[in-house]
Order: C-alpha cells, then sequence, then structure tokens
C-alpha cells in the first residue's frame, strides 16, 4: 500500500470529467491495489472521501468512510449513478482534501439514491441521507470536474481553517 500524491486546486487533473472503469479490470490486482492505496490516502490526509481525479486518475473511483455517531461505513464507489435525490435541501459546511485549509456551506439534498458497482464488481443501489448523502455527492461532482466550491450560491460562509476552529466549530463539519 502507498499514500498517493494529492492534486490541489488548480490542478488541471481535478477539472477533468473521467472515463468509467471497464468492469473487467475491476478485480485485477493493480486495480484492487489502486482502491487500497486511495484508502490509505484518505486516512493519512484525515479525510472521509477521496475520488481518483484527486490522486491524479482520471476514473470513476471513489472511497469513503467515517467513524463516529454520524459516520457511514467504508464504501467504494465505482461508474457511480446518482438516481434520485431528495426534494429537500440543507446547508452543511464542507472542505476538501484537494482545498487546503478551506470551510464553506453548501446546499444540497438531504438524501439520493445511488447505483455503483462495488470492488467486487457486483452491482449495488443505495439510499443514504444526512452527511452520507452530502459526501457521495461531493465525490461524485468529482468526477465531473466539479468542486465544492463550484456549488456554493454565496461565498459569505467562506472561511479560512483557524477562523472556522475559531467562530464556527460548533457546528457540525467534516473534511470531504
Ligand atoms: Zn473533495
Amino acid at each position: 500500500m502507498a499514500v498517493l500524491k494529492i492534486a490541489k486546486l488548480g490542478a488541471p487533473a481535478l477539472r477533468q470529467i473521467t472515463k468509467p472503469v471497464p468492469p473487467e479490470t475491476i478485480g485485477k490486482r493493480t486495480f484492487q491495489e489502486f482502491i487500497d492505496d486511495m484508502l490509505e490516502t484518505m486516512v493519512h490526509a484525515e479525510g472521509i472521501g477521496l475520488a481518483a481525479p484527486q490522486v491524479f486518475r482520471s476514473e470513476q473511483v471513489v472511497v469513503m468512510e467515517c467513524h463516529g455517531e454520524h459516520g457511514f461505513p467504508q464504501t467504494i464507489l465505482i461508474n457511480p449513478e446518482i438516481l434520485g435525490y431528495s426534494p429537500v435541501t440543507a446547508e452543511s459546511w464542507e472542505g476538501c482534501l484537494s482545498v487546503d485549509n478551506l470551510r464553506g456551506k453548501v446546499r444540497r439534498p438531504v438524501g439520493v439514491r445511488v447505483k455503483f458497482l462495488d470492488r467486487d464488481g457486483k452491482t449495488v443501489e443505495l439510499d443514504a441521507s444526512g452527511l452520507y448523502a452530502v459526501c457521495i455527492q461531493h465525490e461524485i461532482d468529482h468526477l465531473q470536474g466539479k468542486l465544492f466550491l463550484d456549488r456554493m450560491t454565496d461565498f459569505s460562509t467562506l472561511t479560512q481553517l483557524e477562523e472556522f476552529e475559531k467562530y464556527w466549530r460548533t457546528e457540525h463539519a467534516e473534511v470531504i
């Protein structure tokens, strides 16, 4: 396993539309090792989600995991597709391993239904809500070359990390 280099804001890799993974490659050792490397990189960087473009691979792969009360289980999304959104939206704080030192509030649907292949190549349909749904949307945005900054409609909440800790930490926030 290896910790991979993370692409930062401004890297063209973050703005590309990714290609689907050919299903026959999912079982290959090199691909499985790539997933493990992504998981290790995410944990090392203390994030709860990581998409392949963030490690300079233009493929439709996402890894996610978040411990704790509002967390969610380890989830690997390959070629994900959002099938539906909750009509209800909510604002929550987001950050990104590719955007150093900034947090901002983003309004998104509170629930999603998503279809994807798991790391065994099996088709899965999942309903997610809360932080799980926010993270899924944030990560799938990465596969389309989008960052949470693009989803912000009001930059008045854009906050540097030190000020976030000082003034806003009481509200729930995770580094996605
Ligand atoms: Zn991100």
